[in-house]
């Protein structure tokens, strides 16, 4: 199938882009590298009557770190925070997680920004930005609007972004030296999306962590914290049978929703599989 018909524009600064945003309303649409939406569009599952390309706008581009917060522009692809240096030394999680998401040719178009503003529980940016308890930084016509990452996915593919708004970059506090960290997927084939995978990251002083975040995606409508787990685990040495009690606590604690393949108790078993592991190599 072809896609339907729509006008083009690819403003040059974030406020035209904003301006014809807000003429087109609800009509209109995004793209960045395309790699979701183009697939939308030539199934016609989305019809905009107006694209707006917006990947020639300075203010979405580059990583940096400003004081202790790293920045990542929306229009950043998977490929640059595979490659970049700033990321592995202040957000080595998503070092750890960038080479399972798709293939290179698909991550040298696709966009930070991208995968978070599409919202797919499946994906592993919203994951990682909600275990780094990112911040969003959100333009609209009334100027920029931050908000966390727990409040920004909200169900299935649905973020807390209005129609007339653009996602312009991330912010992340800096790793310090006691963050410690473990991303791991379960997938049929690499490149494919997960069964279920986890992303966690704590602080570690000798065997105790603290300040834990243990986040879950494709086990949800949107990744999901196994937060009466982490208060389990938060302060106290890890031990085998703290350990096995996060386990059973978290398996019990998230909502898991069944996919084509495979079921709700698969779902919930293999949470407590991705927690074990990850705690042991956590605690390592
Ligand atoms: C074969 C294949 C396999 C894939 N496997 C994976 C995988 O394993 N894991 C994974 O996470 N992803 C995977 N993807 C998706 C890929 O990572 C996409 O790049 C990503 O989901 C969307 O990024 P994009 O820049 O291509 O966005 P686009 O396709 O351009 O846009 C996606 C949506 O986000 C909106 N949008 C884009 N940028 C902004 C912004 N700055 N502000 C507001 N809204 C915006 C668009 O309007 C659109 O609705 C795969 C894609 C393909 C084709």
């Amino acid at each position: 199938m072809k896609a339907a018909a729509f006008d083009y524009a690819k403003p040059k600064a974030l406020s035209e882009a904003l301006a014809l945003l807000a003429e087109a309303g609800e009509d209109a649409r995004l793209i960045a590298g395309g790699q979701t939406l183009l697939a939308t569009l030539n199934l016609r599952l989305s019809e905009p009557s107006i694209l707006i390309d917006i990947t020639n706008l300075d203010e979405l581009k580059g990583i940096s770190v400003i004081g202790d917060q790293l920045r990542i522009g929306a229009l950043v692809t998977h490929t640059e925070i595979e490659d970049s240096k700033l990321i592995a030394q202040h957000a080595p999680l998503l070092k750890a997680a960038v080479p399972h998401i798709a293939h290179r040719a698909i991550r040298n178009l696709g966009t930070w920004g991208g995968s978070l503003a599409y919202g797919d529980p499946a994906a592993e940016w919203p994951a990682c930005s909600l275990a780094l308890n990112a911040t969003m930084l959100i333009a609209g016509p009334d100027g920029e609007r931050r908000i966390s990452a727990q409040d920004f996915f909200i169900d299935l593919y649905t973020t807390s972004l209005e129609p007339n708004e653009i996602l312009v970059a991330t912010e992340i506090s800096v790793a310090n030296t006691n963050q410690v960290f473990y991303f791991h997927e379960l997938a049929r084939r690499h490149g494919d999306y997960a069964v279920a995978g986890a992303a966690l990251v704590a602080q570690k002083q000798g065997t105790v962590l603290s300040e834990c975040a243990f986040t879950f995606f494709s086990v949800g409508a949107t990744p999901v914290m196994a937060l009466k787990a982490q208060a389990l685990v938060n302060g106290k040495p890890l031990t085998e049978e703290l350990i096995a009690s996060a386990v059973a606590v978290a398996r019990g604690e998230i909502e898991a929703i069944a996919d084509i393949t495979n079921s709700v108790e698969t779902k919930q078993h293999l949470i407590g599989v991705l927690l074990e592991r990850g705690l042991k190599h956590l605690i390592a």
